[in-house]
This record gives structure tokens, C-alpha cells and sequence, in this order.
């Protein structure tokens, strides 16, 4: 399958090992996954990524909305933003996106964990420029958002087209990290007469709360009411 937003071409070639030696999984190996198709699935369900990066010999760790369009993970805001100038001029970055699914509860401390999903992307970042791509990556980041909300709103002037920096990471130097199913019990715990398991991690909605300047009456967006129920 092959899906063409602007001039980018997904492609839906698969990583079974890892792309290079800094992305292959030392610490618990098993977990680990290369495949565009468990990075992608990572990256497409979290809303925030964790961009990390040096400035000045600092590093620095700044959470951020991501969205994906193809074979790129992307990030956006103010040309302000110290992350997108540093990222624009080219510093080597890491892009983390983490999702938790459970909480892993044992029969010791020691063994406590959570489920979880996580994706990390090493590269440097790429400003996207052509408008009809900028426009691409603006519909990806409010349909991340909400699926449906970029046919109900507004769509953007070239004004605020130019005044959005929107930066690009190749999903190339890839790896993923999947933990799931029970607690671990060594030996030792099996005789702890204490309750284990997993409590699944859900994100839930709550009810909308109409701005203050929406007129009277203004029924809420199909998007927003097709939001699983709450
Ligand atoms: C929600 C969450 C909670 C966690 N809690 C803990 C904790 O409490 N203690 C702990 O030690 N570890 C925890 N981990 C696992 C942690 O992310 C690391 O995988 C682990 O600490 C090993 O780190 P390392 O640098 O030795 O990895 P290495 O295996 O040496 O890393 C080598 C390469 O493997 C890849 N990689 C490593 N970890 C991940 C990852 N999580 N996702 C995707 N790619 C990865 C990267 O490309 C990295 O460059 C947690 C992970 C998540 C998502």
C-alpha cells in the first residue's frame, strides 16, 4: 500500500533488524522491534513525543505534539521556540513517543513494571517549506488531534502557512520497545498470598466544555461527538 500526502510517499517497506548498531535493542532484546509497521503504530496513537537534543552543551528533553505523514515524523510551532531553532539549524535529535498500557502489579516491589509501547527515531530534523506540504502536515497534526476536525474548522491562511515552522524527521534509524502480558514471579514470590496482575492503562474523554465565545446554541462538531462515549 502506498498513501501520497504532498510530495510524500509512504511506503510500507519493513525494518526487521535494526537499521543500524545505535538502535539495537541491549537491555531486554526481545522486546524489541524494527518493522516501519510497529513504529508507525507506536508514533500514529501518541499524542506527545519527547524530542531530545544538545543546546550549548545542554541537553534538553522537550515534550511536543507529533504527528506522521508517510515515511516522517513531524513536529511544529513558533519559529520563537529555542527546540525548533536548534532543531532547524540541524542538531542531532531523538524523538521518543511512549505509550502506557498497563500497570504491571507483582507479588514483590522488585518486580513492579508497566505495559507499555515505545518508539524512538534518531536523526536530524528537515523544515518543511513547500506550502502544499506545510498544509499536509497541518491537516495530519489536527486530524491526530481529532479525526474529522480539519473539514469543520477554518483552514489556514498562507499567512499563518508562513509563520508555522513544521520540522521533518525520517523514520529510518528506527527502534521499538513493547512490553505486555503479566508480572514476572521468581520463585521466591510464588508463595506471596498477595493479589497480581495487570490493570489496563485507558484514556477517556470527558464531557466538552463550550468556550465562553462560541454563540448560544452552536451544537457541538460531529467530530467531537463521535468521541467514544464517556
Ligand atoms: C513507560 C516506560 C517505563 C520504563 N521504565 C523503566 C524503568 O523503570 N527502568 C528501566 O531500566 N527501564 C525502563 N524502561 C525501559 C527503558 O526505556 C529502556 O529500554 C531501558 O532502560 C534500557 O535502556 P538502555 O539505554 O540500556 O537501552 P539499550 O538497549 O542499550 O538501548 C539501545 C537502543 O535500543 C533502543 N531502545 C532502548 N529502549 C527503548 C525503548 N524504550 N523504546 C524504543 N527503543 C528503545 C534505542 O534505539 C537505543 O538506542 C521503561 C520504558 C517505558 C516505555
Amino acid at each position: 500500500m502506498s498513501m501520497v500526502i504532498g510530495s510524500w510517499v509512504r511506503e510500507t517497506s519493513r525494518m526487521t533488524a535494526p537499521a543500524t548498531p545505535r538502535v539495537k535493542l541491549r537491555r531486554e532484546p526481545k522486546r524489541g522491534r524494527y518493522d516501519r509497521a510497529s513504529v508507525d503504530r507506536i508514533l500514529d496513537r501518541a499524542l506527545v513525543a519527547h524530542i531530545a537534543f544538545v543546546s550549548e552543551g545542554q541537553p534538553f528533553c522537550i515534550p511536543t505534539l507529533c504527528a506522521r505523514v508517510g515515511d516522517r515524523a513531524l513536529i511544529h510551532g513558533s519559529s520563537a521556540s529555542r527546540m525548533l531553532r536548534g532543531l532547524s539549524a540541524g542538531a542531532p535529535a531523538c524523538l521518543t513517543a511512549t505509550l502506557t498500557d498497563g500497570l504491571v502489579l507483582a507479588r514483590s516491589a522488585f518486580e513492579h513494571s508497566i505495559n507499555y509501547e515505545s518508539a524512538i527515531v534518531l536523526g536530524t530534523l528537515e523544515a518543511v517549506t513547500e506550502p502544499e506540504a506545510k498544509r499536509g502536515a497541518l491537516e495530519a497534526f489536527t486530524e491526530k488531534l481529532l479525526p474529522g476536525r480539519w473539514e469543520e474548522v477554518r483552514q489556514p491562511t498562507a499567512k499563518e502557512l508562513k509563520a508555522t515552522v513544521i520540522l521533518s524527521l525520517e523514520i529510518d534509524e528506527a527502534s521499538a520497545k513493547v512490553r505486555s502480558g503479566p508480572p514476572e514471579t521468581p520463585p521466591e514470590d510464588e508463595d506471596v498470598d498477595v493479589w497480581a496482575g495487570v490493570v489496563p492503562i485507558r484514556t477517556v474523554y470527558g464531557d466538552p466544555v463550550t468556550a465562553p465565545d462560541v454563540a448560544p446554541g452552536t451544537p457541538v462538531s460531529p467530530s467531537v461527538a463521535r468521541l467514544p462515549a464517556r
